[in-house]
């Protein structure tokens, strides 16, 4: 029993509550005001007992429950409060994967000796968060990923479970299967259409049946039904920058070729940062001569972005001020450097305007190969008069 998942209860809505004492025991909900289109982020346990969800459009949880408090996220806040609680996680083990904010893995098979069983550590983990930062957090512990994960989705909130192997004969078997990693509620219904409702009617049912509902992930999915799953805890390595740079066929000392340039790698470096969901708050521009003399020149912005036209204004300042303009270059480079996670700051694009243009301009450049939609100026005069 060496994996340990471990996460916060209702977070940011416990984080709103420790600090400001007022919302204690009250309905309090995190995430887009309810007159907007944007969505429920986080709801303290009081607000899930009017059937307030995280993901829930806020007005639909404003009609749920008119008396709730509704509060803009505070990301950097609960982002200071994440990282200590992973500090806090990281003098058990190094092995630490992060899935989100305010959950985690933890392989222990290295810290027994040290820090006694996987309960202890458990213990220990619940206390000093508890202690040190006025938080709960609920942990499962079990022989692998999946398991553990179920452990602590079974006894939150305030819980600590271990799933034993005699849960994998007695217990796994009994409950729905969408408690099985990667069965959404698609999934589930597609299941229960075919009298399939618990593990056990899954691991009853001819594989046929289960290939046709559930497709390549049938395999895995029938594995986890068994209790089995072998995937390693994996730590995530930081994404320290983002770029890319193109060296030309021959020396280029046009201004405006080289501002195009840059206009390309920024369309590439904002959707890479994008599909990452990180934003960046440091641009640098690379810029190599004939001789191969190479100068970097960077700007720290004020706030981070992971938008092109923000990164080409930089990135354009930037070349202009270096002192090459039409001089040739036989290399131009662009790297976002500085990375945050943007994925939380997402959920309120939607709250008063209409979709993000990035956002959708990403999705049909991955539906239709990217460099379907591009800037105009990108376009030489050949292709423009197509
Ligand atoms: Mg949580």
């Amino acid at each position: 029993m060496h994996i340990l998942h471990c996460d916060l209860d209702a977070f940011f809505a416990s984080v709103e509550q420790r600090d400001h004492p007022e919302l204690k025991g009250k309905p309090v909900v995190i995430g887009a005001p309810p007159n907007s289109r944007g969505v429920v982020s986080t709801c303290s346990y009081e607000a899930r007992q009017y059937g307030i969800r995280s993901a829930m459009p806020s007005s639909q949880a404003y009609r749920l429950c008119p008396q709730a408090v509704f509060l803009p996220p505070d990301m950097k806040r609960y982002q200071e409060e994440s990282r200590k609680v992973f500090n806090i996680l990281a003098e058990y083990t190094p092995v630490i994967e992060a899935l989100s904010i305010d959950e985690a893995f933890l392989d222990l098979s290295g810290s027994h000796s040290i820090w006694g069983s996987s309960m202890a550590i458990g213990h220990h983990i619940r206390h000093r968060v508890k202690s040190e930062l006025g938080l709960n957090i609920s942990v499962g512990i079990s022989t692998n990923k999946f398991l553990a994960k179920l452990a602590t989705n079974l006894c939150k909130p305030d819980g600590i479970m271990e799933f034993t192997d005699q849960m994998v004969v007695d217990l796994l078997p009994t409950l729905s299967v969408d408690n099985l990693w990667g069965i959404g509620s698609v999934s589930a219904q597609r299941l229960n259409h075919s009298g399939i409702y618990t593990v056990q009617d899954l691991l009853d049912a001819p594989e046929q049946l289960i290939t046709s509902l559930l497709g390549s992930n049938t395999g895995f999915i029938l594995g986890l039904a068994k209790g089995i799953d072998n995937r390693p805890v994996t730590p995530y390595e930081e994404t320290k920058s983002i770029g890319n740079e193109i060296t030309f066929p021959k020396n280029v000392s046009d201004s405006l070729a080289i501002e195009q340039v840059l206009l390309r790698l920024s369309e590439k470096v904002a959707y890479r940062l994008r599909r990452a969901q990180l934003k960046s708050h440091t641009i640098t521009v690379k810029l190599r001569t004939p001789d191969f003399h190479t100068l970097s020149r960077s700007k720290t912005c004020p706030t981070a972005v992971n938008d092109s036209r923000s990164i080409f204004d930089v990135a354009r300042m930037l070349y202009q001020q270096s002192g090459q303009e039409g001089k040739p270059l036989r290399l131009v480079g662009l790297t976002a450097g500085r990375l945050q996670g943007s994925e939380y700051e997402q959920l309120s694009l939607f709250a008063n305007s209409g979709p993000d243009i990035s956002s959708v301009i990403d999705r049909l450049n991955q539906k239709y190969t990217s460099g379907t939609i591009i800037p105009a100026s990108l376009l030489d005069n050949h292709e423009r008069n197509q």
